[in-house]
């Protein structure tokens, strides 16, 4: 399902923002992977570097897909195939994030987010299995040395695409880009510097504010695209394991940036499950900063946010 929670102002408007790097020498292709719409921009001379991320996103999908049978996640999640490089990194950095929101964000969610299973269901499911859900996840169970699931089935959906975000990245540096967007359904990471806009999580088709950003992963979390409602209550993606409800934190999106995309994107997921305190979770990251959109329209941002970014509503 398409989910762009990011707008690279570069793309769509660039007359607007004419700061940006001259349209006429740039190529942005579009394709479906990872579950999303994946944009990717390079100047025109780069443009085969495009194809081989292309290539390369259907690698990871192989990889971390949890609804093909037969990728590497699938495989371990049914107890057979080995624990990849990629995954290792994956699983070892999502338990150290489970490990430090006290479990708000937990990569043994699965059981309730297959449960739950926004894209298909009309109804909420029924206290009794919600609680069964629950039951069979917890990250405590989980062990790399020696490797252990421990029973549970992991879902990297909350992280995968900020590690592939930088994986594609790195692949271009190595290749001597020096100037890209690389969206993957709003897992952003600039190569040179870009305007890039933060979507309205009230009014998603509307941009709710700009910032500047050079060479880092912007992320938003927010329940405003992957859910469906029921009975007048909107139930989205992502899941409070404590509750096992889609949770309710009063957070309408929260915008992570970083230099690294995979924090980036576990840390937009935990301070959206988490609320507006937890914002204080980017001091643990280097040159880390957030932007929180509450539902009764409060802005709360990390003290350095604005004027890094030279936010502008
Ligand atoms: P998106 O995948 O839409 O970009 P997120 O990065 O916030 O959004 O991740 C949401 C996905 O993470 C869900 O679709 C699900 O696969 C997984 N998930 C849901 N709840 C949690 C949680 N509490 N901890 C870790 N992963 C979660
Ligand atoms: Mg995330």
């Amino acid at each position: 399902m398409k989910k762009i929670l990011l707008i690279i102002i570069v793309c769509f408007a660039v007359f607007t923002f004419s700061s940006c790097i001259n349209e006429s020498k740039n190529v942005t292709r579009q394709t479906f992977a990872l579950d999303t719409v994946i944009n990717i921009t390079t100047n025109k001379e780069d443009s085969e570097r495009i194809n081989e991320a292309f290539t390369l996103l259907r690698e990871y999908e192989n990889v971390f897909s949890r609804t093909k049978p037969e990728s590497k996640l699938s495989l371990l999640n049914n107890g057979q195939g080995e624990l990849t490089e990629d995954i290792e990194k994956v699983l070892s950095f999502s338990l150290e994030m489970s490990r430090f929101t006290d479990g708000a964000f937990d990569v043994t969610v699965a059981p309730l987010v297959d449960l739950w299973n926004v894209k298909e269901r009309n109804t909420a499911p029924t206290a009794e299995e919600i609680e069964i859900a629950r039951s069979k996840t917890g990250y405590e169970d989980v062990t790399l040395s020696p490797f252990s699931l421990g029973g549970k089935t992991i879902d990297t959906g909350a992280v995968a695409k900020g590690y592939i975000a930088d994986k594609v990245a790195e692949s271009f540096k190595d290749k001597g880009v020096e100037s890209a967007v690389i969206d993957l359904g709003g897992n952003v990471v600039l190569i040179g510097e870009y305007k890039v806009g933060i979507r309205n999580p009230f009014s998603p088709d509307e941009i709710f504010a700009t910032i500047t950003v050079k060479d880092k992963s912007a992320v938003t979390s927010g329940a405003y695209q992957r859910y469906f409602e029921y009975e007048g209550k909107r139930y989205h993606h992502i899941i409070d394991p404590r509750t096992g409800y889609p949770s309710e934190s009063g957070v309408a999106s929260a915008t992570v940036i970083s230099p690294s995309s995979m924090q980036a994107d576990a840390l937009s997921t935990s301070i959206f499950i988490l609320g507006k305190d937890s914002i204080s979770l980017c001091d643990n990251f280097p040159d880390t900063e957030a932007l929180i959109i509450m539902e009764n329209g409060e802005v709360i941002t990390t003290e350095n946010f604005e004027e890094k970014y030279e936010l502008k509503k």
